[in-house]
């Protein structure tokens, strides 16, 4: 069985592959650095707590991002190795104090950490003979083309052996204000921020591209040299003697007290340079000691990463305005005066919902202060009430839906939701739900179709299905005579699902399938359920007080009676028969379930089985036929294991409903 560390390992170096080819391989974030981070400390720490869960091919071990397809691969002679982060200044220190044991007469080179693109330069005979991306470290991609292009990149150096250096490639902030603002009258997708943009610069595949994105390089290492030098800073004084863009932000120094007054005079400079740093590196600067205190598996242990704290400015909040998502929740979005932060322009930042408002005391005309994490998603921190110079009036969530209208309410969880089952905002969500399998199951009805449909004006709420023209429909983008016919056979089909599937296809809030039954086997006809009241419905077993506030809403909205009258004139069935069960193929069979299922609530599990003639049990012995388990299955798992009985997984199970 698996523990939940185990479980834990496992999720986490899925996510984290998954989010570093999308950074290294796409050029396009889902998440923040921060959260990257988080989450990338979390599995070391689980993986150090693990070491019998080894795996070579673990984020940790893989350090990050393989090599593309598109360019040919570079193995590096001399790996280009990441740094550990530091977070604050107590790590420093331990860091510090470590070093300074072993060698008290160690001094540090302190040097801001470019946020770009980390590459490596080879030359040879005073000749640039390639440039190489970083890739995972060992291997990377032959940018040699497009390097070539950047101005700030000799192509030839004063000097005739052999030579690597490491360098960040880097987009300026005025080069990418005026990338983005081309793009956008272009109408092409923003980048992020600089760092992406020059990495999306330096991977295209044609130079001439690259040459017109104005990127720069700054040198930080001399990776390898057939000459001798006794300092790190020795070595980068040099390079930059023979023509190379060396870091300019860096100095020497030996104390605890002035690394941390540099690396608080680096974060000071950091909104006026003109480009991005991200932190400050901190390294030995003997080159014998460095050899002397060695490399770890992935790092060196002579450096580390100090990084920035995400960056924080203030702004004029100018107004708050809703916006209505797919499910039918009112999100309030901070409109704000335009800001820089962390190298693009932030106009807006999502507020989440009314607590986090007063929470935080924000409100429309306050000065705010606005942070972002590196990456995409900026947010509101606080309110500087000291800042009002009147007294502003709190914000309250609309009354009603932005985008339809309608009244909207506060549910259970904190959020504003529009009562309305055709909201717009709503209404493919609603239709994709009431066409899928465990609803009407209506085949052949995918999202993008859905909303072909609504934007032709060909539905406008889900009883429109029932009315749908095989002409119209066909002739819809890349749909074709054929398909809409099956569309239309499908939607003929599903008029005689029975009303427990109509109800849970209805989309009723907290109306699952076996809510949808438990209601069928008292109140067989839709009817009933327009005058139903509370108490009635809580008489129900399963029925709690709000799932019955929810479906008496429901009922009491103008266009519930509106789509049910449409749909019944349709001849879809909106009564219930309960006599018999859809099929015996479960009959004779007892099922355990356990665990959690991935799609499937266990309530939902049940009913499915009781609707095929099965029946279910709580506990494992040798009369159960099948043992249904899902993630974190306990005790039931073990016993039916050693039992020998049939164990199957949700996909198992769908398969035998098939
Ligand atoms: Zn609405």
């Amino acid at each position: 069985m698996k523990s939940a560390d185990e479980a834990r390992i496992a999720y986490l170096r899925k996510q984290l592959s998954h989010y570093s080819d999308k950074y290294y391989l796409d050029d396009d974030p889902e998440i923040s650095d921060a959260e990257y981070d988080k989450l990338f400390y979390e599995l070391i720490a689980l993986e150090e707590r693990h070491p019998e869960l080894y795996d070579e091919n673990s984020p940790t071990v893989r350090v990050g991002g393989k090599a593309a397809d598109r360019f040919a691969k570079i193995e590096h002679r001399y790996p280009l190795k990441s740094l550990t982060d530091v977070f604050n200044y107590d790590e420093l220190r331990t860091w510090y104090e470590k070093n300074k044991a072993d060698f008290p007469d160690a001094s540090f080179s302190v040097e801001a950490k470019i946020d770009g693109l980390s590459v490596a330069l080879h030359y040879e005979k005073g000749a640039l003979i390639y440039g190489a991306t970083r890739g995972d470290g060992n291997i990377g991609e032959d940018v040699s083309a497009n390097v070539r292009t950047i101005r700030s990149v000799p192509l030839k150096i004063d000097y005739d052996g052999t030579l690597e250096v490491r360098g960040e490639i880097y987009m300026p902030r005025m080069a990418f204000e005026a990338l983005n603002a081309k793009r956008e009258s272009n109408g092409e997708q923003l980048f992020a921020n600089p760092r992406n943009a020059a990495a999306g610069s330096l991977r295209q595949l044609d130079p001439k591209i690259t040459a017109m994105r104005n990127l720069d390089i700054f040198v930080f290492n001399l990776q390898y040299c057939d000459r001798n030098f006794s300092s790190h800073s020795e070595s980068l004084d040099f390079l930059s003697s023979i023509g190379f863009n060396v870091l300019s932000l860096r100095r020497v120094v030996c104390g605890y007290d002035d690394i941390e007054s540099e690396i608080r005079k680096i974060g000071e400079l950091r909104s006026s340079l003109p480009y991005d740093i991200d932190g400050v590196v901190i390294k030995v600067d003997s080159l014998s000691m460095r050899a002397a205190i060695g490399e770890g598996t992935n790092v060196p242990k002579w450096a580390v990463a100090y990084k920035f704290p995400p960056e924080q400015k203030q702004t004029l909040l100018e107004n708050i305005t809703v916006q209505v998502g797919r499910t039918g929740v009112l999100t309030p979005i901070a409109e704000l005066a335009p800001v820089k932060l962390a190298g693009s322009v932030v106009s807006r930042a999502t507020l989440h919902n009314i607590d986090l408002i007063r929470d935080r005391d924000i409100r429309i005309g306050d000065i705010v202060i606005v942070q972002k994490a590196g990456d995409i998603i900026p947010e509101i921190i606080a309110s500087v009430p000291e800042k009002r110079t009147e007294e502003l009036p709190e914000f309250f969530m609309p009354e009603y839906c932005p985008s339809c209208g309608e009244p909207t309410f506060r549910d259970e969880e904190a959020a504003f939701r529009c009562t309305n089952a055709s909201c717009p905002a709503q209404l493919l969500r609603n239709i994709e739900h009431f066409a899928s399998k465990d609803a009407m199951d209506i085949s052949g009805l995918g999202p993008a179709l859905i909303r072909g449909m609504k934007d032709s004006g060909l539905i406008s709420d889900v009883a429109d299905l029932y009315y749908l023209d095989e002409n119209a429909l066909s002739s819809l983008e890349r749909m074709g005579k054929k398909s809409a016919s099956n569309i239309i056979r499908s939607v003929e089909q599903s008029k005689d699902r029975g009303l427990s599937r109509l109800l849970y296809a209805l989309g009723i809030r907290l109306v699952g399938i076996s809510t949808a039954e438990s209601l069928c086997k008292r109140y067989t006809d839709i009817e009933d359920y327009f005058s139903l009241d509370r108490e009635a419905l809580s008489q129900i077993d399963d029925i709690g007080e709000i799932t019955a506030s929810s479906i008496v809403n429901f009922f009491s909205h103008p266009g519930t009676r509106e789509t049910v009258d449409k749909l019944k004139r349709a001849g879809v069935k909106t009564t219930a028969d309960n006599t018999k069960p859809k099929d015996d193929r479960f009959s004779g069979m007892t099922f355990v379930l356990t665990g959690t299922l991935p799609t499937l609530t266990r309530s939902e599990a049940e009913a499915i089985i009781k609707e095929r003639g099965g029946k279910t049990s709580s506990s494992v012995s040798k009369k159960t036929s099948v043992v249904l388990a899902g993630e974190d299955a306990g005790g039931k798992l073990t016993k039916a294991r050693e039992l020998e009985l049939r164990i199957i997984d949700e996909e198992e199970f769908r398969r035998m409903l098939l």
